[in-house]
């Protein structure tokens, strides 16, 4: 079995659940090293030996971030040489598509993105146009680098614990790593609300909220759930981009999704589908997303939402 490398951008206090996804994935395809960017909390040291890293990668460099991508890119293709790994596993997020492309030239490898599954044998199985149909396909070259899907694999400890020892791996200054240099940034206010794309619950709005997302958030806020939106509601500016779920935008798979004023278009359900249990309030009763709701509410959200909250609120005392 190939040798495998998971890499861990700035992982806090504890590791994603996606991250979980990765390191579990990994250990299906073999020995699974982690190549870490960012401070290395004792609790994630844990979390790492529970699934069973075998090795602990960390940078020469301690300012990959002030880099953009290309840094982090040039990072991951030394400690893939040190890890002799077959495989690279990365977030299917826009920066792990970035770091993944540049590692590709890097490293001469194939780049798959997308992904969803991985057979023993390294093929990739690949969700197309929002999941309407699988692509599988298998690097022909000696390393492949794989951006995969959260909430594709259950996360799972390895049934006995590792102890990985940490390396330090020079980071090559070369013009292409250093080509662009973060020289500003702007921390958004944090709304204190769980992760969209590791929460339980979601409450998500449509072009139904019709530019007022109140409803939405004080259901999610009595729930302690994150807040999505449709594209039709990140594109009229309503709420931001960041919590656009479906095909351009996150994938989630909550225990509950509620999906209010959304109507349910194809690129909307492939973002969501995957809940365990999903409500939908809708006031049209032929739209589609009733096709796919567990409860279906018809009616309008502005007197359903508020409540619900209100019902939620009471209960809670
Ligand atoms: P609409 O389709 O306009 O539906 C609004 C719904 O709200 C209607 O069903 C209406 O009955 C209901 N409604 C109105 N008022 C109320 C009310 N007061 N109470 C209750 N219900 C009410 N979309 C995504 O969501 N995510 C994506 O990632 C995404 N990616 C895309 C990628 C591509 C390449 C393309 C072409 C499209 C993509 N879209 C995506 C857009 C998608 O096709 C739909 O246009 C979009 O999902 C529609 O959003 P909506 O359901 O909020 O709006």
């Amino acid at each position: 079995m190939a040798n495998v490398l998971v890499f861990i951008d700035n992982p806090g206090d504890a590791l994603k659940k996606s991250t979980l996804e990765l390191l579990t994935l990994g250990r299906s395809l073999g020995e699974t090293a982690v190549a870490v960017n960012g401070d290395l909390h004792q609790d994630v040291s844990a979390t790492l030996a529970e699934y069973g890293v075998t090795a602990v990668f960390r940078p020469s460099a301690q300012d990959l971030d002030d880099y953009l991508v290309s840094a982090k890119a040039a990072y991951l293709a030394a400690a893939a040489g040190a890890a002799r790994a077959g495989t690279v596993l990365l977030d299917n997020s826009p920066e792990g598509k970035e770091i993944a492309a540049r590692l590709g030239i890097r490293l001469n490898a194939g780049v798959i993105t997308d992904v969803v599954a991985v057979d023993a044998d390294g093929t990739a199985h690949k969700s197309v146009l929002a999941g309407s149909y699988t692509t599988s396909a298998r690097a022909t070259t000696a390393v492949s680098v794989l951006t995969v899907k959260a909430n594709n694999v259950t996360p799972e400890p390895a049934s006995v614990a590792s102890a990985p020892e940490t390396s330090i791996v020079e980071v090559p200054a070369d013009g292409t790593a250093a080509a662009a240099r973060v020289t500003a940034r702007e921390q958004k206010a944090a709304s204190g609300r769980p992760d969209l794309s590791d929460a339980r619950i979601v409450v998500a709005g449509g072009r139904g909220v019709d530019g007022d997302f109140g409803p939405v958030e004080q259901l999610a806020d009595a729930l302690g759930a994150a807040v999505g939106a449709s594209r039709a509601a990140t594109d009229a500016g309503w709420i931001s981009h960041d919590a656009q779920v479906g095909q351009t935008g996150k994938t989630v798979s909550p225990q509950l999704y509620i999906s209010a004023g959304i109507s349910g278009a194809i690129q909307q359900k492939a973002g969501m589908q995957t809940a365990k249990v999903i409500v939908a309030v809708n006031k049209d009763a032929e739209s589609p997303i009733f096709e796919i709701a567990d409860f279906g509410i018809i009616g309008d959200l502005f007197d359903v939402l508020p409540q619900a909250t209100e019902e939620i609120k009471k209960r809670k005392g």
